[in-house]
């Protein structure tokens, strides 16, 4: 396997390096800025291209972050922290692991998504890979051309479904890029071993295609058997140049994202976080929720607001949880429902996706709950009758979540479990205070985008937020350190469990459904050893099994300290 670094006995690294003056300034992934030695000044042709104060990396982090939160706007601080990356990146790693709480909004969702939408107007500098329809035929020369064979982790989109947005052209490449920074951040992959890509197939949007200044490929989409040819061409040149590559799907639209994964899981090491993340990250949820009401998962009865990626993704992952709980099929199908935006999911609907059919009610359940399937099965209904003790939302429709629906839902639970995951914040099916109002501060809350604690008589209520970021980069780093040759179900269900397990007994009594942000680091290095594990017990990986768990995984960690420098 090919390395950018050695890594040194005291775990920082060495990198021999061949660039001199501006061009070693310019390498974001070596630049030091001020806290170049004054040797090194001299060795690398720096004299007299810097400032003359030499900083150490404390100093140039509390400087930049005062000149990053002095910025007002969000947006501003995602352009701020974007171009330190471009710059400096051991510097952006320091920032973003000190503050991660803080710049997690900024990086990801809800800013990355503002940051999306504007892309062309804040465009400044490219990074990773940008593949168009005018690439066929040689996407492997334009990847083997990066020079970069030590890349093992690649996060791309066809930026058709981003977030809750839609079809953002171009500017969906935020999305790998933001992904990236949280792998690096959280999991401590070495930057130099990601590589953002963005299959830039055209756009749909209008917007995007009547704007002067976008900077995307103006076509409309392409679709159908050209783009299945064109995306199979990217991962057969990806296979070729990146063997040891994991590829993670990001914000595909559900048709393309439920066939690549299916078409793709067994020739490549992949998997799609829309789909299977999301799911871990609920289950982890709604565990960590039942841990608070002292009942069992399996136990309890949930209907799902949204049947597309998300939302299917997480009925799956919850049948196979209640299946290890011991439940039988029947008493599943009748314990978890999915409703579109055609109403409920039954057998009775005509033209049903295959990927909806496994989560369909029978026609007959439908009729012994008094609703009548001719009729489009609202989610009041399914209130009244099914009487759900957990709701998801997945819809991406704001509002869908409505007053008599969870005021009939607080009738009949003691205390409801409320996810509206869509984001961003605008698309949430509901507002964290107006779930409250409607629950009468009796609801477990966790939302897609972040939202401040709600005051309901003289308590505040915590409202937590069921982020993605707690499970991919885990899943990846254990997939990783194992040398997993497939990511599988069973290696989510690890990640889930063990995050439901990290949240402390004093965050559950406070209704907290997933642990502090701000320990990222240690939680995701948990889930990285639960999900290796896991890949051992399944015979799945090529990694030495005599090393330890815990050594195959800290082999992988980087911490931000700048790299010692060696010339050739
Ligand atoms: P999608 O487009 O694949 O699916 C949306 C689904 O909602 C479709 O089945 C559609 O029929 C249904 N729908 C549309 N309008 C509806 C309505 N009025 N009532 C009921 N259902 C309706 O999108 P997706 O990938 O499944 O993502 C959906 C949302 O979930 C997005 O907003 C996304 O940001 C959010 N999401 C959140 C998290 C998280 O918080 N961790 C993770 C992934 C996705």
């Amino acid at each position: 396997m090919s390395h950018f670094f050695k890594r040194q006995d005291d775990g920082t690294l060495r990198i021999e390096v061949a660039k001199r003056g501006k061009e070693l300034l310019w390498d974001a992934l070596l630049n030091k800025g001020t806290a170049f030695t004054e040797e090194e000044r001299e060795t690398f042709g720096l004299a007299g291209l810097l400032p003359a104060q030499v900083n150490t990396i404390d100093d140039q982090a509390e400087r930049t972050y005062q000149a990053i939160i002095r910025k007002p706007e969000p947006l501003e601080q995602y352009i701020g922290l974007r171009a330190l990356q471009d710059r400096n990146e051991t510097l952006f790693y320091r920032l973003l692991i000190d503050h991660l709480e803080e710049f997690m909004p900024i990086v990801y969702t809800p800013t990355v998504g503002e940051a999306g939408f504007h892309f062309s107007q804040i465009f400044r500098r490219g990074r990773g890979i940008w593949i168009t329809p005018e690439h066929r035929g040689r996407i492997k020369e334009l990847l083997a051309g990066l020079g970069k064979p030590y890349v093992r982790l690649i996060v791309v989109t066809d930026n058709e479904r981003i977030l809750g947005l839609g079809d953002q052209g171009a500017g969906g490449m935020v999305i790998p890029i933001g992904k990236l920074a949280l792998y690096a951040g959280c999991a401590g992959l070495h930057p130099s071993t990601t590589l953002p890509i963005s299959i830039d197939v055209g756009t749909d949007n209008r917007h995007l295609l009547d704007d002067p200044q976008y900077v995307g490929y103006r076509q409309p989409r392409l679709r159908g058997e050209e783009y299945d040819a064109l995306i199979d061409e990217f991962v057969q040149a990806v296979k070729e140049c990146f063997p040891e590559v994991l590829l993670q799907w990001e914000d595909f639209k559900k048709v393309n994202a439920f066939d690549l994964l299916a078409r793709y899981q067994d020739e490549i090491l992949s998997f799609n976080d829309d789909i299977q993340g999301t799911a871990a990250v609920t289950t982890a949820g709604l565990v960590a929720a039942c841990r608070v009401i002292g009942e069992k998962l399996s136990d309890q009865r949930i209907a799902i607001l949204g049947g597309g990626a998300a939302g299917v993704g997480i009925a799956h992952q919850l049948r196979g949880a209640f299946e290890r709980e011991g439940k039988s099929a029947d008493e599943i199908t009748r314990s978890i429902a999915v409703l579109d935006s055609r109403g409920l999911i039954h057998s009775g609907r005509e033209g049903l996706d295959e990927h909806k059919k496994t989560f369909a009610w029978p026609h007959e359940l439908a009729t012994e709950h008094g609703l009548d399937p001719t009729e489009k099965i609202e989610l009041e209904h399914m209130m009244g009758t099914m009487k759900p003790t957990m709701l998801i939302g997945t819809s991406g429709v704001p509002g869908t979540f409505t007053e008599s629906a969870l005021r009939e839902m607080a009738k009949h639970v003691e205390r409801p479990v409320v996810f509206p995951l869509s984001n961003p914040t605008a698309m949430s099916e509901a507002h964290a205070a107006d779930v409250v109002e409607w629950t009468e501060g009796r609801a477990l809350i966790a939302t897609g985008s972040p939202f401040d604690p709600v005051k309901y008589d003289d308590r505040m209520i915590h409202v937590s937020q069921g982020n993605n970021v707690y499970i991919f980069p885990g899943v990846g780093l254990g997939a990783l350190a194992a040398r997993a040759t497939k990511v599988t179900d069973s290696m989510f269900t690890a990640a889930a469990a063990d995050l439901a397990e990290q949240v402390s007994p004093e965050d559950l009594e406070a209704g907290k459904l997933y642990p502090r942000l701000a320990e990222m680091r240690k939680i995701t290095r948990s889930i990285g050893q639960a999900v290796a594990r896991q890949v051992f017990e399944e015979g799945l990986a090529q990694a030495d099994a005599d090393t330890t768990i815990e050594d195959l995984i800290d082999e992988l960690i980087w911490e931000p300290a700048y790299p010692t420098l060696v010339p050739v």
